[in-house]
């Protein structure tokens, strides 16, 4: 006769359903953005952090960002002009926070940048395959209007110390566009970046986040 099932049978290790904050479409949550910079991917790129992230990995290095209460809202056709309407990026990168929770809203801003002749690239803490199992057409846009997906969560564990952007070394780059290709070729052949800004809002850094975590470790002081 067969015993109680094992603990272990019962762990699913299946994709996590994938939480929505706001199913608009029109508007979007962001907290902050730095409109050229070249440490957010390839080339000189229009950077939109989003606001709200349901998951929480250890180490996250934009804790701020994780509340749904925060930020602002913009409206997704005006950001859009103002993205296509920077001179000299070639493209967009959204990061978060999560994208893939205001995925709606995310799909009309790249499918607007794209169409104007923008490369699109987009980090998620969710894994492809989760994004694809939820089954919802949007984040199936999402996904059909990104050029380069960064997926997976950020294990501070695993630090990732060769590819540039690349938190950890679960997450993988998965071309998705057309641009995609070149996209990937210039990011892991690329220089690692981290920028500094000094804004009304203080000092703001961005580009790898081992980078930026190293320079936040707390020094020795004087000897
Ligand atoms: S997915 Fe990204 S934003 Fe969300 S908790 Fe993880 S590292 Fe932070």
């Amino acid at each position: 006769m067969a015993g109680p099932p094992s603990r272990r049978a019962v762990v699913s290790s299946g994709p996590m359903p994938v939480t929505s904050y706001s199913r608009a479409a029109d508007r979007l949550r962001v907290a902050q953005i730095i409109s050229t910079t070249a440490a957010e991917g390839p080339g000189q790129r229009f950077a939109i952090w989003v606001q709200g992230c349901p998951l929480r990995c250890r180490g996250c290095c934009n804790p701020e960002m994780l509340p749904w209460r925060g930020g602002r809202w913009l409206a997704v056709p005006e950001l859009a002009r103002r993205v296509v309407g920077t001179p000299g990026i070639s493209g967009v990168t959204l990061l978060g926070g999560e994208p893939a929770a205001q995925a709606a809203a995310c799909a009309s801003l790249l499918r607007r940048v794209r169409g104007a002749g923008l490369s699109t690239m987009v980090f998620t803490g969710y894994r492809v395959d989760e994004l694809e199992a939820a089954g919802d057409p949007a984040l199936a846009a999402l996904l059909g209007g990104t050029d380069l997906l960064i997926d997976g969560r950020y294990e501070r564990s695993a630090p990732d110390g060769e590819r540039p952007l690349i938190g950890s070394r679960n997450q993988t780059p998965h071309v998705l566009g057309a641009a995609g290709g070149p996209l990937l070729t210039a990011l892991i052949g690329g220089a690692r970046r981290l920028e500094l800004r000094l804004g009304r809002g203080g000092l703001l850094l961005s580009g790898c986040p081992d980078a930026v975590d190293r320079l936040l470790q707390p020094g020795e002081g004087a000897p």
